[in-house]
């Protein structure tokens, strides 16, 4: 993504999408760059005088961040129901560790703390698959809706936060630790809160989106 504008153009209509061979020269790939310990795919790109020619150009000038903007609701939403398996995946290990031995032994079905987790889990769970399922079915009938999807992906993503962390909570150091996925379900789910748009910036959009819909429609309709 490139400033293909003038300084003084609006940021919405000043960034094209442009494709860079990896051979490209000026193009260099510095370092991976690893997350929480982790190479997840990350890394330093530098450009210096790259230039490409005009049918790299992705769309048409000015029209990057409209492009982002597409490629990122469809990207919220599978990364979404991505999470959710992973936290589905949570809730069966925290199932699987109440019921071994270990967990027989120390009576955790009996526990309330222990039960807590569950129904807050379970809730988690149940509300975000509610809600993907809304945004999902605005994107099939050809109306994507920002702020379902957006919804969607804030508690997607809260779930398998909550998901990741009760397993961890509920295994104890065998938790935490190299034998178990749930240390790598943790991972992802921490940068679930930033990547595709931290949470903050998502409440805010989603939060002014709201307040104008009221003033726009006097109510607001569920379907
Ligand atoms: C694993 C991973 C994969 C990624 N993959 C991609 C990718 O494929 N493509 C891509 O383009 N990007 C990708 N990103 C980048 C990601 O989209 C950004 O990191 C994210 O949008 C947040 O931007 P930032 O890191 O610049 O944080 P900043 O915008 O600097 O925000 C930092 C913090 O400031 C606060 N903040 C920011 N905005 C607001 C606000 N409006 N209100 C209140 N507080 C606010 C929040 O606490 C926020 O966490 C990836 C990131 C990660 C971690």
């Amino acid at each position: 993504l490139a400033r293909t504008g003038e300084v003084d153009t609006p940021l919405s209509r000043a960034l094209s999408m442009l494709i860079v061979p990896a051979d490209a020269p000026g193009f260099r790939f510095e370092r991976p760059i690893s997350m929480l310990g982790r190479f997840l795919g990350q890394g330093e790109l530098s450009f210096t005088d790259v230039k490409v020619p005009e049918y790299h150009l992705l769309g048409h000038a000015g029209a990057g961040i409209a492009l982002m903007g597409k490629r990122l609701s469809i990207g919220r939403l599978l990364r979404s129901m991505n999470w959710i398996g992973l936290a589905e995946r949570c809730l069966d290990l925290m199932g699987e560790r109440v019921h071994s031995e270990r967990g027989t032994a120390s009576r955790l079905t009996d526990k309330q703390l222990v039960r807590q987790h569950f129904v807050e889990v379970y809730q988690a769970i149940s509300g975000a698959r509610a809600l993907i399922r809304i945004a999902a079915r605005g994107v099939d009938a050809g109306r994507p809706n920002d702020v379902d999807i957006n919804v969607a992906k804030m508690a997607a993503s809260r779930a398998v936060c909550k998901a990741a962390d009760s397993a961890v909570q509920l295994y104890g150091a065998e938790g935490l630790s190299e034998l178990m996925p749930i240390e790598g379900i943790f991972r992802i789910a921490r940068t679930s809160r930033i990547l595709d748009g931290a949470d903050e910036a998502l409440v805010s959009a989603v939060g002014r989106r709201l307040i104008d819909d009221y003033q726009q429609h006097g109510a607001y309709y569920f379907e």
